[in-house]
């Protein structure tokens, strides 16, 4: 069933969680372990990965904000790589194609919320490089409906964040059913928040754009991609907003960006899991300022096929062209902990082969 694998491959690299605990630079986080490449399950793919993508969720994954379901465990769920094998069962034809595996490594297609189109949703969801490994390593298996078809425009670098950071932010902005000339704020512009800021900008033309960050460069590269207003996450521009999406760990954002809302605008919450640090602020929540005049709040949580597929599908439309660092896989320790010290601008990947 595996093609194109040469007999002597039968163990791959892989940079693993072993434990949980704090990143910082006395604590690296993945080892390098040399284990058995996986084998296909009936329905599963096997696929030799070219890059993945790191995200802010690998760093709650390994500080137990969101633990994996056991250890060791290979993280990363923004792979792009090519099928190479195949269980017994695949009726596809992926085998040689170029794929992307995104968080939602699967989920059962029988509950409530699967049937209703919502499995992001779903009690049995399987996130991938959290509950299944992922692609921090040379090879990964994915049930076959649960893989994405990359088009050719895209690069194999550039496509990564778009299976995470571009999926889960055009369901974010799905949820702000913003109209077109509604105003739009950011709040955090990492990864996710310069690729919403270009899907919006193309879905909706007359609208403005408006990115609180707390750092310097942050908002600098809001600026150089057309964002109308940049300011700190207290900044408040003179205009109510409409909608605003937060992608920041922290709570004083989501206060703030109450406060900047429009009567009627919506916050979505873009992040899997908030830290704990600022949390005390959250006892100055005052009615009037922050919830008054019918404002809501949701989170978004997971992603469904559909977001992922739609997204890739606005990529080559826009066209999207997401900023990358690229480091190699023995270097994963270095891309976290610069994300953790908040040194983002752009996504950054792992580039494999
Ligand atoms: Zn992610
Ligand atoms: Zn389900």
């Amino acid at each position: 069933m595996i093609e194109e694998m040469n007999e002597a491959k039968v163990n791959m690299r892989a940079m693993r969680i072993h434990r949980l605990g704090t990143i910082n630079s006395a604590n690296p986080p993945l080892e390098q372990d040399f284990i058995p490449v996986p084998q296909a399950g009936e329905s599963d793919l096997l696929i030799r990965v070219h890059a993945c993508g790191v995200c802010h969720t690998e760093i709650d994954e390994i500080e137990g904000r969101t633990p994996p379901s056991s250890l060791p465990m290979t993280p990363g769920h923004q792979v792009i790589g090519k099928v190479v094998g195949q269980g017994p069962a695949c009726t596809m034809g992926m085998v040689n194609k170029r794929v992307g595996i995104a968080w939602i490594h699967s989920a059962c297609g029988e509950c409530q919320w699967c049937l209703g189109g919502r499995e992001n949703l779903c009690p049995d969801f399987i996130a991938c490089g959290r509950d299944a490994p992922g692609g921090y390593a040379e090879y990964m298996t994915v049930p076959e409906a649960f893989a994405h078809i990359i088009p050719d425009e895209l690069g194999d670098l550039e496509a990564t964040p778009l299976l995470c950071a571009g999926a889960v932010g055009y369901r974010a902005l799905s949820l702000c059913r913003l109209e077109n000339g509604q105003n739009l704020g950011l709040t955090g512009f990492g990864a996710s928040g310069h690729l919403v800021l270009q899907m919006a900008q193309h879905l909706y033309p007359n609208s403005r754009f408006f990115v609180f960050a707390r750092s310097e460069t942050e908002r600098a590269f809001a600026a150089e991609m057309g964002a109308t207003w940049t300011g700190s996450t207290t900044e408040r521009p003179e205009t109510g907003l409409d909608a605003i999406i937060d992608t920041t760990p922290a709570w004083l954002p989501v206060l703030a960006a109450m406060e900047a809302l429009a009567p009627g605008g919506r916050l979505v919450i873009n992040a899997i899991r908030k830290e704990s640090a600022d949390q005390d602020i959250l006892v100055t929540l005052n009615y009037d300022k922050h919830l008054w005049r019918e404002k809501s709040l949701r989170t978004v949580a997971n992603v469904t096929r559909s977001d992922v597929r739609e997204c890739l599908r606005l990529a080559t439309d826009i066209p999207l062209r997401p900023h990358i660092t690229a480091y190699p896989l023995e270097n994963a320790n270095q891309a976290l902990l610069e994300m953790k010290q908040g040194q983002i601008r752009g996504a950054k990947v792992l580039q494999i082969i």
